[in-house]
């Protein structure tokens, strides 16, 4: 028998390899760069697992959560028992226990090896591992070492020196969610040489995709529910944009569907996510209304819907978290419920978003400030500050840092996520401005890539399927299943309308909601209109200049007449003050939608 097949039958007990696996695990047996591209779910692990156990040095495998490596280490110790030569070191594991995997490793006693990236900033760790043969050095979620995907994580830049620093054989990268342009990228990042790319179709045969245009979050909500009260719909999960959203959504279904309903997200402690996601997995509760926290290592097999409340913010994203649909192979919906008002709030997030070269400046000159040389006088100064000392926001520090970091300036260590700590490895110099900026730039580029595409894709006419293979670079043409609907485009009764109640036409607003009236009035009143006009229209005034320029023909025209002049005007100018509205400048300032700027 084929040693391979052999090595899978008696480590793992599977029947066969499934598509792709095979390339790859051969691929990595004999010591080639392998990139395997496979949607979730697929089996990527086992393509670097089985090379590691048949070969006779040790892989070590970079993984960005400690509880994705926890699973991985507990499920490998449960098939191969608990002498496995298989160990993690992170920084969630007691110092004594870390110094006794590394002394294994050492020895020459262990196969694989996982650890979390920012180990490799550490130079104690690298000495540890300098006199132990290394073959495959495999990047897990390889996406993340690319600014162009959704997941960009500074502390997996320098992961192509590591390997190398290592004396690795060959790189294993592993994603669910390369588009080839990231695909590409992470080729570039890792350095990989004469590559075997393997990559598996995207699609998802069983899997229906539905868009479902919605003129206000009232309608959105009513045809939410109006899904989930068919019991077949279920088990299911809602995905939401904010913790407000998630926590009002599952009360407002509980009421609705009268079954308990779960919120999960990241603004619950740790033991309430646990339990929500316990229950969730048993089957004791079967909806879950969740922000994007809920992701990675939700494996349940049987989930029939994924609903998305908001449009996410990448088509990588969506697909990821559709994707958790009908992982048993039976027919389940994936449906999008797109409220236009999403548009405005993803525009405000990537403008937000934006790095100006006032920051890069300032968050460089106080690192340098803050440096101090180590007390023997050897090596790079180091800082370790607050990351709120440097930026209001959290995540744009992050982005920042990666930024000084892709310039060559700093190097990123471990930190708490309050902190942020490295070295200083280069000159903040005109070149290093340079690099900086353009590290910026091509990260607001790439968002703006995403925010189209997810649009095109939600506003698109073609076939919903079509258009993701695409978007991942699959030619295929999608082999339709039996008794599985394609999607609302091939399939039209695939959208679910509300019982008793007419779709919005044309996704306009439904007089009853004031922020849907205000979008759709900003958007359909010719010539564009200012922002007390907005008030008349919907308080029904015939004010001469209403009435020249046909504005009471709308027909939100007097769908307002009951609210005071000044409760209208306040909405107004929430929206304006989150993004969703524009009010142009000039002696006029009309409205527009948020995006109306990108479109110019
Ligand atoms: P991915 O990382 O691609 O999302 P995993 O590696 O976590 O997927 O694998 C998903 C599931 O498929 C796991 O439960 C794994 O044990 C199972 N699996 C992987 N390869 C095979 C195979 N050849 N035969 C049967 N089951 C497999
Ligand atoms: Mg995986």
């Amino acid at each position: 028998m084929d040693p391979l097949r052999d090595a899978l039958h008696r480590l793992f007990g599977f029947p066969g390899f499934r598509p792709g696996q095979e390339d790859a695990v051969r691929a990595a047996v004999e010591g080639r760069d392998v990139l395997v591209v496979m949607p979730t779910g697929a089996g990527k692990s086992l393509c670097y697992q089985l090379p590691a156990l048949v070969r006779d040095d040790l892989a070590v495998v970079v993984s960005p959560l400690v509880s994705l490596m926890q699973d991985q280490v507990d499920a490998l110790r449960a098939r191969l028992g608990p002498d496995a030569p298989v160990a993690l070191v992170n920084s969630q594991q007691d110092a004594a226990e870390n110094r006794l995997v590394m002394a294994r490793a050492a020895a020459g006693r262990l196969r694989l090896l996982y650890v979390a990236p920012e180990r490799f900033a550490s130079p104690g760790f690298l000495e540890a591992l300098s006199e132990v043969p290394i073959g495959l050095f495999v990047v897990d979620e390889a996406h993340c070492v690319s600014q162009w995907g959704h997941d960009f994580r500074p502390d997996y830049f320098r992961l192509g020196d590591a390997a190398r620093w290592l004396g690795a054989r060959a790189i294993v990268a592993s994603t669910a969610t390369a588009t080839p342009e990231v695909a590409r990228d992470i080729e570039a990042r890792l350095g990989l040489r004469d590559v075997v790319r393997v990559t598996t179709g995207f699609d998802r045969p069983n899997l229906s995709f539905g868009v479902v245009p919605c003129g206000t979050s009232v309608d959105k909500r009513r045809r939410i529910a109006a899904v989930l009260a068919e019991p077949e719909a279920r088990p299911a999960i809602v995905y939401a944009g904010t913790r407000r959203q998630t926590d009002e959504l599952a009360q407002e279904l509980e009421r609705e569907l009268g079954v308990e309903v779960l919120a999960y997200h990241a603004g619950l402690g740790r033991a309430q996510r646990a339990e929500a996601q316990r229950r969730f997995m048993d089957g004791a509760v079967d909806v879950v209304v969740a922000t994007n926290a809920f992701g990675m290592g939700v494996d349940k097999a049987d989930v029939r819907t994924v609903l998305h409340a908001t449009v996410p913010s990448s088509v990588e994203a969506y697909y990821q978290e559709a994707g958790r649909a009908g992982r048993d192979g039976a027919p389940a919906r994936a449906l999008l419920f797109a409220e236009p008002r999403d548009k405005g709030l993803h525009v405000f997030f990537i403008e937000r978003a934006e790095v100006a070269d006032e920051l890069l400046e300032s968050v460089a000159r106080r690192l340098i400030a803050a440096a101090v040389a180590p007390v023997d006088g050897s090596g790079p100064a180091r800082y370790d500050v607050l990351a709120t000392d440097l930026d209001d926001e959290d995540e744009r520090v992050r982005a920042v840092v990666g930024h000084l970091a892709r310039a060559g300036v700093v190097q990123p260590a471990p930190a708490p996520l309050d902190r942020v700590r490295g070295r200083l490895v280069g000159a903040w110099d005109g070149r290093a401005r340079a690099a900086a900026r353009t590290s910026a730039a091509e990260g607001q580029r790439a968002r703006w890539r995403q925010y189209r595409a997810v649009w095109a894709f939600a506003e698109g006419s073609d076939c919903r399927r079509v258009t993701i293979l695409r978007h991942f670079g699959d030619p295929a043409a999608p082999v339709p299943a039996p008794g599985v609907p394609c999607c609302d485009v091939c399939a039209p009764e695939l959208a679910p309308a509300p019982a008793g109640r007419p779709a919005a036409a044309g996704g306009r607003a439904a007089a009853g909601d004031l922020d849907g009236a205000i979008l759709a009035v900003v958007a359909s009143a010719r010539p564009s209109i200012g922002r007390s006009r907005v008030a008349d229209v919907l308080r029904g005034s015939r004010a001469k200049v209403v009435v020249r320029n046909a504005w009471d023909g709308l027909p939100e025209h007097g769908a307002f007449a009951h609210l005071p002049t000044r409760t209208v005007l306040a909405r107004v100018d929430e929206l304006v003050a989150d993004g969703t509205l524009v009010l142009s400048s000039g002696p006029y300032p009309v409205l527009s939608h948020g995006q109306a700027r990108l479109a110019a």
